[in-house]
């Protein structure tokens, strides 16, 4: 029995959903860890309709996700777990990468990455007590190439920001974007806020991804406003785009107002539970609070906040 499984939100069931024709989202679950009622993983598989090209998935899970997602839901499509050609990691975060080696291991696909994430799975990870040994990707994708995958041509877009080596996979002639977590809107439920560590590099981001008159973007978690993860037509794409305009414009005055709130001072987890309430939601999201504090030296640099002090708590600049 998989604790992590949501039938009512089709979560962790291997019951693959075909969101796009020959894109099946797979959902699984951020549990143990960031397991909230609004937030989950969307894998993404890639199946040719004339079950001529063998399939691929975008992004892996968790080392659980072989085996409770992957392959019951290649089997209701009528493939062997030898039948995946590749899974391709968006960018380098455990939720997308852990999944890699179990995957590798139970249907012998290849890891795809793009380059400038390929060298951190060299790095040996945890995840929920368990080891996850280094690993080398088998191809390492680069801005512009074309691929060919489950019979359609998908391009390499450089989206960094979230992380330096994101990537989105592009399908020119269904305009479709596959963007992982590239592209943050108003964040999901877990963060609170968006993870932007180069907000220069997220913003040439933005902008690449206007040019694209994308019609449906494929992020791989629900990012508020937005409730699911298909962004379904060119007035949501827009919708989306600026709900990720918005928050970078908005989230530097909305700590300082946050921290004004609180009488000017406070502790990272009292400005966290001020800003997430703020935002909407009943308290602190599980990752705000080090997101706070890792995003620090950007809003001291904004002006909003005084340099750190011994004890760690946020001044008002
Ligand atoms: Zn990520």
């Amino acid at each position: 029995m998989n604790p992590y499984r949501d039938d009512a939100r089709n979560v962790g069931t291997g019951v693959p959903i075909e969101v796009l024709p020959g894109i099946y989202e797979l959902r699984e679950s951020l549990g143990p860890g960031f397991d909230v009622p609004e937030c989950w993983l969307s894998l993404y598989l890639l199946v040719d309709p004339t079950h001529h090209a063998p399939p691929v998935l975008i992004d892996s899970g968790w080392p659980r996700t072989a085996a409770t997602v992957v392959v019951p839901a290649l089997a209701s499509l009528g493939y062997g777990p030898e039948a995946l050609m590749a899974v391709i990691n968006t960018h380098n975060h455990g939720d997308h990468t852990h999944g890699n080696g179990r995957l590798r291991a139970a249907t012998g696909c290849d890891v795809w990455i793009g380059d400038a994430d390929a060298d951190g799975l060299d790095r040996e990870a945890e995840f929920d007590g368990e080891v996850i040994p280094p690993d080398r990707p088998d191809r390492r994708l680069v801005a512009g190439e074309e691929l060919d995958l489950a019979g359609r041509i998908w391009e390499v877009v450089p989206m960094p920001g979230h992380s330096p080596g994101s990537i989105g996979l592009w399908d020119r002639e269904a305009r479709t974007l596959i963007c992982g977590d590239a592209l943050q809107a108003q964040a999901t439920a877990v963060q609170g806020i968006a993870i932007i560590p180069d907000r220069d590099a997220y913003a040439a981001t933005l902008n690449r991804v206007a040019a694209l008159g994308a019609a449906h973007l494929l992020p791989a978690h629900p990012y508020a406003p937005f409730t699911t993860c298909h962004i379904d037509g060119e007035a949501e794409v827009a919708r989306y785009l600026d709900a990720c305009h918005a928050h970078e414009a908005a989230y530097p005055g909305e700590v300082g107002t946050a921290l004004r709130a609180l009488g000017g001072s406070a502790t990272t987890a009292a400005l966290a539970d001020r800003l997430c309430r703020d935002r909407g939601y009943a308290g602190a999201c599980p990752l705000t609070p080090r997101l706070l504090d890792s995003d620090r030296p950007h809003l001291e640099a904004r002006g909003i906040v005084r340099p750190g002090d011994s004890t760690g708590h946020w001044h008002i600049a």
